[in-house]
């Protein structure tokens, strides 16, 4: 078997010397495991937190240990009950051709639908992105929508929630075959390059244009110029579910947004709700999210875009890329 491990922790972006790729021999399940050959791994932005050895809400990756991520695979055995040799089902995996797990650790798929949705559109991100709109963004008909990283998992499917909604949606994407995507594919009503603009005021106005009544619900997927161009778009009672902020991750770009009075104030001043919030203690809401989604997206409603690499080896440089934009939809290793 193989298996990506953390060769060292990064300083800022990673680079492809954090990671190392190693060979090993297949794991044997104990009682209650099932062995799994991996399929399709999930790459999220969230792994670039578990490289770093700070506290935070879950244990980061050991020095030499399996970089942490969700895969799909099939069963090779079962010594748990409830699954069989080839069952399709998900689990924590880790980076790695094949892993062991209880089977109370694991979700067989439903056979109907591709297997990498539940790494998606169907699975952790597609759920965080429901799970916020409806509990923290609280949307209603007729309210103005902007969130960041439109096209990626979360995003597309915030945008595609809220316009189902009733809501004006507009989009804030990296390049201009993403805003296209956007628009074209998640309808989306604007779209926004907001590589396209150097500052936070240039990029505010461009906002401005798209929403002229005011932004209701900026749904923080960045951070970083995106934050600081729409705060003071923000209307009175408006509503910011903070689900990630990738610009910053890794500790770059900080110095340069540090406006925390204007925050504060604009936070005060427009009564603004800011939840933050994480997707593990939302667990519970998986099956109802799923009744209401995976029928949904069987029938082409909710549109979703992948971007596969190809090979366990090829996972550290998908994953450094996709923390810089390069990915066009849910990114994805395909073993
Ligand atoms: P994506 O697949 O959308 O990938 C990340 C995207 O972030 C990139 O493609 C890029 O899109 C954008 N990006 C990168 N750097 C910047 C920057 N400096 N400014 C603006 N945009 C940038 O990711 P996901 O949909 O999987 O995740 C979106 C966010 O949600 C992340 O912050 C993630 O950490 C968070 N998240 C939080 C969860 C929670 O429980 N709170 C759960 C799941 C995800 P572009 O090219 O369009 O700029």
């Amino acid at each position: 078997m193989s298996r990506v491990t953390l060769a060292r922790r990064p300083k800022g972006a990673p680079v492809p010397e954090d990671f190392k790729l190693e060979t090993g021999t297949l794991p044997t399940p104990a009682t209650d495991e099932v062995l799994i050959e991996v399929t399709h791994l999930s790459l999220d932005p969230y792994m670039r937190g578990r490289m770093d050895d700070v506290k935070s809400y879950a244990p980061s990756v050991d020095l030499g240990g399996t970089m942490t991520g969700q895969g799909v695979g099939l069963v090779l055995e079962s010594k748990a009950e409830g699954f069989a040799k080839g069952d399709t089902v998900t689990g924590m995996t880790g980076w790695a051709s094949h892993a062991c797990l209880p089977g109370s650790e694991l979700r067989k798929l439903d056979p109907s639908l591709p297997p990498s949705t539940a790494l998606g559109v169907l699975g952790m991100p597609g759920l965080t992105g429901w799970v916020g709109l409806h509990n923290f963004g609280k949307p209603k008909a007729g309210e103005t929508l902007v969130v960041g990283a439109a096209t990626g998992p979360v995003g597309s499917m915030v945008g595609q929630l809220a316009k189902e909604l009733g809501l004006r949606t507009i989009a804030i994407a990296g390049g201009a075959e993403k805003c296209r995507l956007a628009t074209e594919t998640f309808g989306f009503d604007a779209a926004i390059d907001h590589r396209a603009h150097d500052d936070a005021a240039s990029l505010r106005a461009a906002i401005a244009e798209a929403a002229p009544g005011g932004v209701d619900i900026y749904w923080e997927n960045v951070a970083g110029q995106v934050l600081e161009a729409v705060m003071p778009l923000m209307n009175v009672h408006g509503r910011i579910p903070v689900c990630g902020m990738i610009a910053w991750y890794g500790g770059s770009n900080i110095a340069e947004t540090n406006q925390l009075p204007g925050m504060w104030r604009s936070i005060l001043v427009k009564r603004l709700h800011v939840s933050g919030f994480i997707i593990f203690d939302h667990w519970d809401e998986f099956p109802a999210f799923l009744a209401d989604v995976a029928p949904k997206v069987a029938k082409g409603e909710i549109a979703y875009l992948e971007d596969v690499a190809e090979g366990l080896e090829n996972a550290p440089n998908a994953f450094i890329a996709m923390l810089k934009g390069g990915n066009t939809g849910k990114q994805i290793v395909k073993l």
